[in-house]
């Protein structure tokens, strides 16, 4: 050790020198492909709009951060909540966030460019260009019409969550808590047919254990798990993957994308989240009841209001990321799991050293400290998600071409 980095260990306490992670690895990370599969800056932009062109201090993800963190491929996530679905704006809104998207890439054409395949991905590398590709959280822009999976397809869209926290007309939501389908309904049979027809990978976070089970009974290519913790951490939390469904998605060839929000990490984080669940309907119930006999009723936004701040987030550490993570290559192997942080998408309440996109290379210095190598922490990263991504697209190709063929 030189002189001089002893004399910094000793000035600078351990907590000081975790907030900043070695230049190696700073270096690694802006060496490797990291995909991040959930980023919810779209649905944030609606609400108020911001230029994620450069550094924007109240936002997770921006230009500025992505770089620092050295993310390549960020999925911008096209969400829509069941109160948008029964609305009817669900179809109108994800079109908006695509166009939001899309404005940031023309906006700032050499900062951004929009991505549709690990070809692009390849095209752009060290291009110094943040990639954004899209994932549809919640199937309900869809509607009951198949042919929205190829407009949307169209419009770049790469992989569907396919319900929320509510179930919709595809499957049941691990939230709900009425199961009309008891997993996923026919409809929802016909969709992951045409998502795995069309190249869209089928994304099972969100998803009751019931439907998680319909979809890997009718899948035709892996199917991922696109931002989702593991439930033996929180336990009874169904929105986090047991042990044994995790490992059905690893062997459809498919990867398990750790997220790292505290409610996923932290159990009574997740027995909170359960609880808001339940207490939400029972309040929606009231308030549809309310509304029916022409009372004033409130809004989500009143419920939250309330509940909010008798259920702060516990402090989290970013060790409980890799205690998941560490968890999820000894269960499922290397191969078969990846990042999907939820930045912008869970007010805030994220792991100390794991807070925005420019944080990427502190999940590296943390895996390297736990005995993870180099090859794996590339896997990790992204590798994996690429690959994934390009068995969906080769399995298309291939039902594609036996299509031809029986037309002929
Ligand atoms: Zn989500």
């Amino acid at each position: 050790m030189r002189p001089a980095l002893l004399s910094a260990l000793l000035l600078f306490p351990a907590a000081t020198m975790a907030a900043e992670p070695s230049k190696s690895a700073q270096r690694f990370a802006r060496d490797a492909v990291i995909v991040d599969t959930h980023i919810d800056a779209p649905s944030e932009l609606l609400k108020a709009w911001r230029d994620l062109g450069v550094e924007v201090p109240d936002r997770e993800f921006d230009y500025a951060k992505a770089r620092r963190g050295g993310l390549d491929v960020a999925f911008m996530s096209i969400y829509t909540s069941p109160a948008d679905d029964t609305g009817g704006a669900a179809r109108e809104k994800a079109h908006r966030q695509i166009d939001a998207v899309e404005a940031l890439v023309g906006r700032h054409p050499g900062r951004f460019a929009k991505v549709v395949s690990p070809s692009d991905v390849r095209r752009h590398q060290g291009d110094g260009r943040v990639l954004l590709a899209l994932g549809m959280e919640n199937g309900a822009p869809i509607g009951d019409d198949l042919a929205q999976l190829a407009a949307f397809h169209a419009r770049g869209v790469r992989y569907i969550t396919l319900a929320h926290s509510h179930s919709n007309r595809i499957a049941d939501g691990s939230y709900s808590l009425d199961r009309p389908w008891k997993g996923l309904n026919p409809f929802g049979e016909k969709v992951v047919a045409e998502m795995n027809r069309l190249g869209i990978m089928v994304d099972v976070s969100h998803l009751s254990d019931d439907a998680v089970r319909g979809v890997l009974r009718v899948a035709r290519a892996p199917v991922i798990a696109s931002h989702s913790g593991l439930r033996r951490f929180t336990p009874g939390f169904e929105r986090n993957l047991s042990d044994e469904l995790a490992k059905a998605i690893a062997k459809t060839g498919g990867v398990v994308q750790i997220t790292f929000g505290s409610g996923f990490i932290d159990a009574r984080a997740a027995a909170d989240t359960t609880a808001y669940f339940r207490e939400l309907a029972t309040f929606q119930q009231a308030q549809a009841e309310a509304k029916s006999r022409g009372e004033p009723v409130k809004s989500v936004e009143d419920f939250d209001a309330v509940w909010d701040p008798a259920h702060p987030k516990p402090a989290t550490k970013l060790s409980q990321v890799i205690d998941q993570l560490d968890y999820a290559i000894g269960l499922l192997g290397e191969d078969h799991v990846g990042i999907g942080s939820d930045f912008d998408g869970v007010s805030g309440a994220l792991p100390a050293g794991l807070r925005s996109a420019a944080d990427y290379p502190n999940l590296v210095a943390a895996l390297r400290a736990r005995g993870h190598g180099d090859a794996t922490i590339r896997k990790v990263l992204g590798g994996n998600l690429l690959r994934v991504w390009s068995a969906v697209e080769r399995a298309s190709r291939r039902q594609g071409s036996t299509r031809e063929l029986r037309m002929r």
